[in-house]
């Protein structure tokens, strides 16, 4: 028979499994009773759905056999099965995300380690064996088929005998090496521990033939073998266990198996509610952004179950999308079974659940930021970004449920700090929050404007993130404190003295200002001293709502849309360069407007925005220079 080549990317996943190092190899056998039982839920919820489906829960299998003599492992379930087109798809090709494990050789070792990361499922059994044969027949069809494959080769898909429905998969083991005892997969005590350790919650029973020595009947100690079917799981779900009957452990290993995570989760939450609505609940914060979690692909939900019945693998309306990096799932009895994902959206009771967890969850974040800094700040650098969209999106409707929750660098105390801590240090006569934007906190601290603020003892706030500037106007105030962009024109920090004494000199300079503002007429707004300055001469500050930040971003974004801020050129009233502006002034026109033009690009340069013509500026400080 013509055998079939899997597809580019499934061939290279299969020669890392074919060739793993990967030390836990033991993994494989929770991946095929995973899809097990994935394929059981999908029958199981067609028997309680479809009428003409006659099978009931205890009807419901997993079935491992061990065979020394022929070395194979066989699992088999009585679920929905796959068809041909079935086994050709989902056999022959891996799903997308395992195309991240496709990188250069070198990087293979790397990979290895985060195999279980990205749960390539099937696949993973090519660690242990060197041929695989699936016999599978789909619920309902009177044809089964084989698929085998011994790996890299390809594979071959036949017409096979098979009177259940449902799917084995045989495994042949490899032969031991002296460096790995594939044989400990053909002990059962030793598969009935992996069973224990990876699979414990699965929902049917995972049964074994297993071997015990009891005592002969009527006797006090001869032993005799008796071989008998053994179920070797708890079957208890994790969730409907009490949480003092369950260990930390089991909740990580829950955790790690079920969201193909390879680290445990920072926070676990278990929520049960009686109601109106009652439910379960076990949610999981991860301690790191999953490596999609901004891919256009990430889908966001928890895994719905109606008394303990899967309905749904990621039921998105169940979670915000600031809370979307949640894992988890929510058993609730009072929702039905039939319930469909158009439903699903106006379902009374899945609006209370929602609302209740929401609610939930901002608890638990307030009480990690409380508790433990350390964590919370390590959950913020991965997911801040989420909860600051949250308060800018939907026109601010979730601000006050989120504006404790984050965070901004902060100029005094070199940390991230929360908007509460900001205002419990503010200063007595401080009656605005004060903030700077850039792309790093490195830049923020060098322009011009911070180094003044920061010498009158004020906190600035510095945001770094291309969201953070509309979060913080669409907060518009915290505590009544308005939040003030000190590279806006807003700033005051002047006694009324100081003011008057700007404004005077202003007013002097106004015709001056004048001609320097007619040299760049088609960029700048305002020409003028400012005292805000200590040793830079120049800076840009910006009227009106659009600050340079948001000029920035808004500028960048794909939507091909372009906006200009209000810019104002103001020029350090104590620095030298005043005397040659005011000299130039008076004698030499032509020359002061090529000073403003530099002066306007050093201070665009400051602010980390481009120069439209660079040569032209370039050309200027040479005439100036000689
Ligand atoms: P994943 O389970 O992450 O989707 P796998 O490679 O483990 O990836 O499996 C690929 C697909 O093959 C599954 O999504 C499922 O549709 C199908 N499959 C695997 N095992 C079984 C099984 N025992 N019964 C029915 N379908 C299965």
């Amino acid at each position: 028979m013509k055998k079939k080549q899997f597809k580019a990317e499934s061939k290279r996943l299969l020669d890392l499994m074919i060739n793993s190092i990967y030390t836990n190899k033991e993994i494989f056998l929770r991946e095929l009773i995973s899809n097990a039982s994935d394929a059981i839920d999908k029958l199981y919820y067609l028997s309680l759905t479809d009428r003409k489906v006659k099978l009931k829960k205890d009807d419901f299998k997993i079935r491992i056999e061990l065979d020394k003599d022929n070395r194979t492992l066989t699992v088999t379930d009585n679920g929905i099965g796959m068809d041909k087109n079935e086994l050709e798809k989902n056999l022959g090709t891996i799903a997308e995300s395992g195309s991240l494990l496709f990188k250069t050789e070198n990087e293979h070792k790397k990979d290895i380690d985060v195999i279980g990361q990205f749960g390539v499922g099937f696949y993973s059994a090519f660690m242990v064996a060197d041929k695989i044969s699936v016999t599978s027949k789909k619920y309902g069809s009177d044809e089964a088929y084989l698929w085998e494959s011994d790996g890299a080769d390809g594979y071959t898909i036949e017409k096979a005998d098979y009177e259940a429905f449902g799917t084995k998969i045989v495994l042949k083991l490899k032969e031991d090496t002296d460096n790995y005892n594939y044989s400990e997969y053909l002990d059962e005590h030793h598969i009935d521990k992996i069973v224990k350790t990876y699979s414990n919650y699965i929902t049917y029973p995972i049964i074994m033939n297993m071997t015990r020595n009891v005592l002969k009947d009527g006797s006090e100690n001869e032993y005799e073998e008796t071989h008998e079917d053994e179920i070797l799981n708890s079957m208890v779900p994790i969730w409907k266990k009490n949480k003092k009957d369950v260990k930390e452990e089991d909740y990580n290993a829950f955790y790690k198996d079920t969201y193909h995570d390879y680290e445990n989760p920072t926070r676990i939450i278990t929520y049960n509610v009686e109601g109106k609505c009652s439910y379960k609940s076990l949610l999981f914060v991860p301690s790191h952004a999953p490596y999609d979690m901004y891919n256009k692909e990430y889908k966001k939900g928890l895994s719905l179950y109606s008394n303990g019945v899967l309905i749904m693998d990621k039921c998105e309306e169940l979670l915000p999308d600031y809370f979307g990096f949640i894992k988890g799932l929510v058993d609730s009895e009072d929702i039905s079974l039939n319930i469909s994902r158009e439903i699903l959206q106006q379902d009374y009771q899945v609006k209370l659940i929602a609302e209740s967890l929401e609610k939930k969850i901002k608890k638990e974040l307030e009480a990690m930021l409380k508790d433990d800094r350390d964590k919370y700040d390590s959950f913020f650098k991965d997911f801040g970004m989420q909860l600051k969209f949250g308060i800018y999106n939907d026109f601010g409707a979730k601000k006050d449920l989120l504006k404790d929750l984050i965070m901004f660098y902060s100029s005094t105390e070199k940390k991230l700090v929360t908007l509460k801590e900001y205002i419990s240090r503010m200063k007595k006569d401080q009656d605005k929050i004060y903030y700077a934007c850039g792309e790093t906190v490195d830049k923020v601290d060098l322009l011009p404007q911070v180094e003044n603020i920061k010498d009158k003892g004020y906190e600035i706030l510095y945001l770094t993130e291309y969201v953070d500037e509309f979060a913080v106007q669409m907060l518009v105030d915290y505590d009544n404190k308005k939040f003030v962009n000190i590279c806006s024109e807003n700033v005051d920090l002047d006694t009324d003295e100081e003011k008057k004494e700007l404004e005077n000199k202003n007013k002097e300079s106004k015709d001056m200002f004048e001609v320097m503002r007619e040299a760049l007429s088609d960029e700048l707004k305002e020409v003028k001293y400012t005292n805000k300055l200590k040793n830079h001469p120049v800076c840009l500050t910006t009227k009106g709502n659009v600050s340079i930040e948001m000029e920035k971003v808004i500028n960048a974004m794909p939507t091909g849309e372009k906006i200009n801020s209000e810019k104002v050129l103001e020029i350090n009233e104590n620095h030298p360069i005043v005397k040659k502006l005011e000299k130039l002034y008076k004698d030499d026109k032509e020359s002061l407007k090529k000073y403003t033009k530099v002066l306007y690009a050093q201070a665009r340069l400051i602010e980390g925005l481009p120069i439209d013509n660079p040569t032209e500026v370039t050309n200027l400080i040479c005439d100036i220079m000689s």
